[in-house]
């Protein structure tokens, strides 16, 4: 393959010469930065690197549960940090998804305001008597909706479920075509005159007096901004604050009379599922191996996907044979706190990263922020 230093004149002066600000990173957090930018600066020259042939963390590859915080969810956030954080966590989900919406029209990726469901398989998952009362006030306080939050255990027996006990429901989130949005941000960033190249990874980078320069995998690129938005494989950047985190999905061959629709979580969300064009989509079981799923490798494995299968046989469609179609992995970034890390490491070098499970909501609002950091 060419190295950089081997283009022509043409390419050298269009692509890679002059770049005002490259963004590192073609996920949705990459691709709403660009966006952001080109808002307040019209006129600069502003360049995407991708490391692959597709966007290959976890935007193209998630669920597409557009959601900002469930029952159980919240109750656990509770008691392991302060209330504060949690209602900051909350705001910043609900006003990212409608910042998200904002940039793009939620109809191009198929946004389904389907409501969602935690589903309950024991007592002690229970959720105390007041706690639905409590969330309804506090979450009307904040965005202005009344009864967020009901119990409606009657869903379990329309949709076949076995092995639930509860549910309660969320009626403001929903669901997104994953792949539709990143492709609809990508249109809109070509659209914006901002250059995407696939297949270039950043290697390493050297913050000068009036510049950045970038080792790539094929030779040297200078810009005065750097912002890196590489989630879960920013390790190399900034240390044990993040760590990658794998997560495993499957999705069934499509489903006659499938009697669900909507997102669902069971077991503190370690498990989600949802009807996508009437197959299942399921994922999760990262608590069965939480060492071995701390890894940047985008790889299935039998005990995950085997566990999947089995909770579709005994929880989710017991009664109905199925096949799986597809299964895959993807990385997400996570640490010891839930807030994602938006902050300048230098003049000219920021970084967006630590999405953990929330970046449909906030992506758009991270890029926001990292674009006004300049
Ligand atoms: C299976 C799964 C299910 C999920 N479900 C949901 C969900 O339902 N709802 C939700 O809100 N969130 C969900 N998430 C999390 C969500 O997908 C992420 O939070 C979000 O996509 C993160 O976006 P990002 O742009 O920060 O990172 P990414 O999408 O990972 O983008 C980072 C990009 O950087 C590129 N890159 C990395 N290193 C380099 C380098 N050195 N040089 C060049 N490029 C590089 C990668 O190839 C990648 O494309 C899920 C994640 C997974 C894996």
């Amino acid at each position: 393959m060419l190295s950089l230093k081997d283009l022509s004149f043409w390419e050298k002066s269009v692509y890679l010469q002059n770049i005002d600000f490259c963004v590192v990173g073609a996920g949705i957090v990459g691709l709403s930065t660009a966006i952001f930018l080109r808002n307040n600066y019209p006129d600069a020259k502003i360049l995407i690197l991708e490391r692959g042939y597709l966007p290959t963390g976890a935007s193209t590859k998630n669920a597409g549960f557009a959601c900002f915080g469930s029952p159980t969810e919240i109750y656990d956030d509770l008691k392991t940090i302060s209330e504060n954080a949690v209602w900051e966590t909350f705001l910043m989900r609900y006003e990212g998804l409608e910042m998200l919406f904002e940039i793009i029209e939620p109809n191009l990726f198929s946004y389904q305001n389907c409501a969602s469901w935690d589903l309950i398989q024991s007592r002690d998952e229970l959720l105390p008597v007041d706690f639905l009362n409590y969330l309804n006030d506090k979450v009307k306080s904040l965005i202005g909706q009344e009864q967020v939050y009901q119990e409606e255990t009657d869903i379990i027996e329309k949709s076949g479920f076995k092995n639930i006990i509860a549910a309660y429901k969320n009626r403001l989130e929903g669901s997104i075509n994953t792949g539709a949005l990143i492709h609809c941000l990508y249109k809109k960033a070509i659209a914006q005159d901002i250059h995407v190249l696939f297949g270039i990874e950043l290697e390493d980078f050297d913050t000068c007096q009036e510049s950045v320069e970038l080792k790539t995998n094929f030779g040297f690129i200078k810009t005065s901004n750097l912002i890196i938005c590489t989630n879960g494989f920013a390790r190399k950047v900034i240390g044990e604050r993040i760590k990658p985190a794998r997560a495993q999905v499957l999705v069934t061959k499509p489903i006659r009379d499938l009697k669900f629709e909507g997102t669902f979580h069971f077991d503190r969300g370690y498990y989600y599922f949802r009807n996508v064009e009437n197959r299942v989509l399921l994922g999760g079981g990262r608590n069965l191996d939480i060492n071995g799923e701390t890894t940047e490798e985008i790889k299935t494995t039998g005990q995950i996907q085997e566990k999947l299968v089995s909770l579709l046989e005994n929880v989710i469609l017991p009664n109905t044979p199925f096949e799986v179609d597809y299964s895959w992995a993807g990385i997400m970034g996570v640490g010891n706190e839930k807030q994602p890390i938006i902050e300048k490491l230098n003049n000219r070098v920021a970084i967006g990263v630590r999405m953990g499970g929330m970046g449909v909501a906030i992506g758009a609002a991270v890029g926001k922020k990292l674009a006004n950091l300049f």
